[in-house]
């Protein structure tokens, strides 16, 4: 081959690369698939959801079907859940979700010496706030009730792992983009359809038992959250002039009654900043503090009621709580 041939051939082999190249590249941008933004609401485990995401499609269909695998492992509401056999006693085969649930559920237990705690069941039932009708209390039958430990409520933990499960089927489906609420727990990531990074707000603590007043305290802008708040001030009675919240020492057998109305986590999962935040409302101010600085990659933002004025509020951030 001469000098002439040789040159011919290169100059075709680029070009038909060139060419190549390009179809590939077209072919490519053509084969992504065009998303847009979905919202679903709803109701789940007695209380809403708020589903928003970038997607290729929509998801609803799948996400409703992954909670209710969620709800026929946890919740204590559906009789033939994994948890509720459990509790009735009857043999059963320990799910994923059980499973997880039940080792983030043994770590904060220990992390908080017992101040979170899903045996605390049958306590929770017999001060009117399970899946049972409440008793008279006595304080005999809150000591008899104390040592009762094959009753479980996931109640303080499953709403926020469901938020872990829903984000983790979005991710698995192409989402980059989404928010995930479950009655206050949040999981976020990337932005909303403004291409801003996504907003949550932290609700005022103000006694409604209604749960619809939600003026907000502080917003919180994010591209990558897990959220949790545990509050007093919506799930209470009072009795003989007593305030009893849905929040029970495990130790005393109790409902707590101190000044925190409010604690809100973040954490690395969900699941563990919902189970920290029922363990900071169990805990009171200080103890809560002091568990949370001891925590890496862990933030605690708490409400509690101011001492001089009534309905002043006084909040207190971790180190770390910068958002
Ligand atoms: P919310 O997000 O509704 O404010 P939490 O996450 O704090 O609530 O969960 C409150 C529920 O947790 C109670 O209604 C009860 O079922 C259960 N619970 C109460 N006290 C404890 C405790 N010390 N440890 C674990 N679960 C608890
Ligand atoms: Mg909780």
């Amino acid at each position: 081959m001469n000098e002439e041939s040789r040159r011919k051939i290169r100059v075709w082999t680029a070009l038909l690369v060139l060419v190549l190249g390009g179809v590939v590249l077209f072919a490519f941008r053509d084969s992504r698939p065009e998303t847009r933004y979905y919202r679903h609401q709803g109701y789940v485990f007695g209380t809403y959801y708020n589903i928003r995401y970038e997607a290729a499609e929509d998801l609803e269909e799948r996400i409703l079907q992954r909670l209710d695998e969620f709800d026929a492992s946890l919740s204590t509401f559906n009789p033939h859940s994994t948890i509720s056999v459990l509790n009735q006693g009857r043999d059963t085969v320990w799910d994923a979700y059980f499973s997880a649930m039940y080792a983030t559920a043994q770590e904060v237990n220990n992390l908080s010496h017992g101040a979170f705690d899903i045996t605390v069941a049958p306590l929770v039932n017999a001060w009117g706030f399970g899946f049972t009708n409440r008793e008279t209390v006595t304080p005999e039958l809150i000591d008899s009730l104390r040592k009762v430990k094959n009753v479980l409520d996931a109640s303080a933990i499953a709403k926020g792992q469901a938020c872990d499960v829903i984000a983790e089927l979005l991710r698995d489906n192409g989402s980059d983009n989404y928010l995930v609420d479950i009655g206050g727990e949040v999981v976020l990531h990337g932005h909303n359809d403004q291409g801003e990074p996504w907003r949550v707000g932290i609700t005022k603590p103000e006694d409604d038992t209604t749960g619809q007043k939600a003026e907000i305290q502080e917003v919180i802008a994010s591209t990558d959250l897990c959220m949790a708040t545990s509050g007093n001030y919506r799930q209470f009675y009072y009795e003989n002039g007593i305030r009893r919240s849905h929040t029970i020492d495990p130790r005393t057998g109790y409902p707590v009654n101190h000044n925190l109305l409010s604690a809100t986590i973040v954490a690395t999962s969900c699941m563990r900043a919902d189970a920290l935040a029922t363990a900071c409302m169990v805990l009171g101010a200080d103890s809560a503090m002091m568990l949370i600085e001891s925590l890496p990659d862990t933030e605690c933002y708490l409400i509690c009621a101011g001492e001089k004025e009534a309905a002043s509020l006084i909040v207190i951030r971790s180190k770390g709580f910068h958002f």
